[in-house]
């Protein structure tokens, strides 16, 4: 095991270890933040960067906190994703390369986008409005 390893297996849960740093899933309804509805900025859960705003969450009916927009697009990495049979767009951390989520183009306006996000992956900083 690598250094880098161990510690984010000390700072990290087994499970936020096992879809941040293994690209993992979390069970669907499962997330602490996903009925979240308070004012504030998500972060990463493995090294603070702010990611998303929740001016931008909104409620995707699938079980995970979904977002339309990024606080920033230099935030995250987005990468093709071949595994499991499918090809999907994976949400990287572009500071520590923690696995988020993926994003899909069925989501609302403005964009269209629907940012697929583990509450596992995320951190939440409440602020005024
Ligand atoms: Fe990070």
């Amino acid at each position: 095991m690598s250094d880098n390893d161990e510690k984010w297996r000390s700072k990290l849960t087994p499970e936020q270890y096992h879809v941040c740093r293994e690209r993992g899933t979390e069970a669907p309804f499962s997330g602490q933040l996903l009925h979240n509805k308070e004012s504030g900025v998500y972060t990463c859960a493995c090294c603070g960067a702010e990611l998303f705003d929740s001016s931008t969450k909104f409620d995707s009916g699938t079980g995970w906190p979904s977002f339309w927009d990024v606080l920033d697009p230099t935030k995250v990495k987005l990468i093709t994703d071949h595994s499991h049979g499918m090809t999907r767009i994976e949400v990287v951390c572009a500071n520590c390369g923690a696995h988020l989520g993926h994003v899909f183009p069925d989501g609302p306006d403005p964009t269209g986008q629907r940012y697929c996000i583990n509450s596992v992956s995320l951190g939440f900083e409440k602020r005024d409005g």
